[in-house]
């Protein structure tokens, strides 16, 4: 209830596939990390953290630290209004995730967590952002399309290993001209993973 109080991205740019976590869906994925021991006390970060929604929950649910990193401005600076609405301590990078230097920039963590573009607009989107959180953190919760199992257990082989998968839906509101409908259910999961090296 409190993270829908948020203000969502003011002119989403379907080339970043800007679409907010619903609120339902954060909480759901921030208990089962809270849960896990993975949120409480720990440094966190939120790869494409967006207005912000992942990073203010973990924030509100007792992580030590919490870094924001997103490439846009404008939706930084509503998170940055975000977080302030809701008294959350956190911090933002405006950064590319792409970015070499960010693993030393962001220093040491205990826990990614991210909905990353699923790839939609510009094929393997996704892959930067599954590299920078093995590079950042031991734990990454990640939201995908369902059925993207096999392919990220694929491309993480010898780096990762997906520990659990929760699933859950992602309603998408009518936001980019080529939406056909008002709203679109999308089935996604979340993948809890693990960094093995
Ligand atoms: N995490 C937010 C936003 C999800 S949409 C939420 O859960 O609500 C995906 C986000 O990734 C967008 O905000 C988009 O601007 C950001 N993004 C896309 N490509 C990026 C990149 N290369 N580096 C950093 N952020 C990126």
């Amino acid at each position: 209830m409190t993270l829908q109080r948020l203000e969502g991205f003011s002119r989403p740019r379907a080339a970043l596939e800007q679409y907010q976590t619903p609120a339902s869906l954060a909480a759901r994925l921030l208990y089962h990390a809270l849960m896990k021991g993975d949120i409480e006390g720990k440094r966190v970060s939120d790869l494409g953290c967006g207005t912000g929604v992942l990073a203010i929950g973990a924030a509100l649910l007792g992580a030590a630290s919490v870094t924001g990193i997103e490439i846009d401005e404008d939706a930084l600076n509503i998170a940055r209004r975000n977080a302030a609405l809701l008294g959350a301590d956190v911090g933002f990078i405006r950064a590319d995730v792409k970015d070499r230097s960010l693993p030393e920039t962001a220093g040491d963590l205990d826990t990614v967590l991210m909905n990353p573009p699923f790839g939609a607009q510009k094929v393997h989107a996704d892959r930067p952002f599954i590299d920078l959180a093995l590079a950042l953190a031991p734990v990454t919760y990640g939201i995908f399309n369902a059925g993207s199992v096999p392919f990220v257990r694929a491309y993480t082989e010898g780096r990762g290993e997906i520990a659990e998968q929760v699933g859950g839906s992602f309603p998408i509101k009518r936001t980019f001209a080529f939406h056909t409908k008002d709203v679109q259910e999308i089935e996604v999961e979340v993948l809890r993973l693990i960094r093995i090296r």
